[in-house]
């Protein structure tokens, strides 16, 4: 049985467009949904953690894209990217929350405190890039803890990026870079527009980044091949000392943003692999940061299946399957084997 499996809440109420997609309610319908499940009581909840500090912001952004952000804030609400990525009086100090509250579930991963996590923030960090905001993201969270965990002495941090659009941020800032590997998997042909299968990494990082650009209505039964055949083998590969999971829910069939039709129970199927993954080379050491995901009960359906993996309890799935034929995936797997070695 797992031991303790910690949750982290910022659901930055100020941060909000309530036409937006990325809205303020969205972190709510998933603590809901976990309360409703009888889920939230058996979490540890890490509470009340320090807002990033510039000095660990800078890890990841140049000074003068932080700067810029804090001054644009003044004359908020504004955009600051066309995707649209709004800002508003109090987006500044979200952001900081955010990036903090990632910090502090990989401390408390690294001290012993929980093996395994979930933080639930917002806004999200992603598509966010060294120089500036991008896709409704503004500090890259997740690189920013995987930097912060390599300052506490982990060498290799694999990150696994399931949101439905490529993780054109954590890339770029990493795509030099031999010590995170970051495998994408992303619906092709969609925002950012990046991520093609031969963006492997450069220089010193050459290798060291897996896109996986799938066809839409790529499906369940993909992914499980993925998992299989590519996902797995990356990882032991690499031999990673802390598995990260950039978390969005926007591949789910339900989502109005794009096609690739995951099933709520997909998401455990993925949690699944890479807690074994974690258990096999890091100690169980593994920490989801949430991403996209804009239908309300899928976030919530497929939230919730992340923490039933961590909790060690089976699937569930209360939204149902998806209608559209799936597509197959074999020429794409092949390439991906040819080009990466396996
Ligand atoms: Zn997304």
């Amino acid at each position: 049985m797992p031991a303790n499996v910690a949750f982290a809440a910022v659901p930055s109420p100020e941060h909000n467009d309530p036409s937006h997609p990325e809205h303020n309610g969205r972190v709510p319908a998933i603590l809901e949904a976990l309360r409703a499940t009888k889920l939230l009581e058996r979490l540890v909840e890490i509470s009340d953690p320090d807002p990033a500090s510039i000095a660990q912001v800078t890890a990841v952004h140049h000074p003068d894209y932080i700067r810029k952000l804090r001054e644009h804030v003044r004359s908020a609400p504004v955009y600051v990217d066309p995707a649209p990525t709004y800002i508003t009086h109090a987006s500044f100090e979200c952001a900081l929350n955010a990036a903090g509250s990632g910090i502090a579930m990989v401390e408390a991963i690294l001290d012993g405190s929980a093996r395994s996590g979930f933080a639930l923030i917002r806004p999200p960090g992603h598509h966010a890039r060294p120089r500036a905001a991008m896709g409704f993201c503004l500090f890259g969270n997740i690189a920013i803890a995987a930097r912060h965990a390599q300052k506490r002495g982990i060498e290799r941090i694999l990150i696994v990026d399931f949101d439905v659009h490529h993780g054109n941020g954590t890339q770029e800032i990493f795509y030099h870079d031999q010590t995170v590997f970051l495998v994408s998997l992303h619906q092709a042909g969609i925002y950012p527009g990046g991520g093609r299968a031969s963006e492997t990494g450069s220089g010193a990082g050459g290798g060291f980044t897996l896109n996986i650009p799938l066809p839409a209505h790529a499906g369940s039964a993909a992914l499980q091949q993925l998992i299989g055949d590519l996902i797995i083998p990356a990882a032991r590969r690499f031999a990673p000392g802390l598995i990260l999971a950039s978390a969005g829910f926007d591949a789910h069939w339900r989502d109005p943003l794009a096609s690739l039709q995951y099933v709520s129970r997909d998401y455990h199927s993925l949690a699944t692999a890479l807690q074994k993954l974690a258990a096999e080379c890091c100690s169980g050491r593994l920490a989801f940061f949430l991403e996209g995901g804009y239908d309300l009960p899928a976030l919530a359906d497929g939230a919730c299946n992340i923490f039933r993996t961590l909790l060690g309890e089976p699937a569930e799935d209360t939204l149902g399957p998806a209608s559209h034929p799936e597509s197959h995936i074999e020429n794409l797997l092949a390439e991906l084997r040819r080009i990466h070695g396996f």
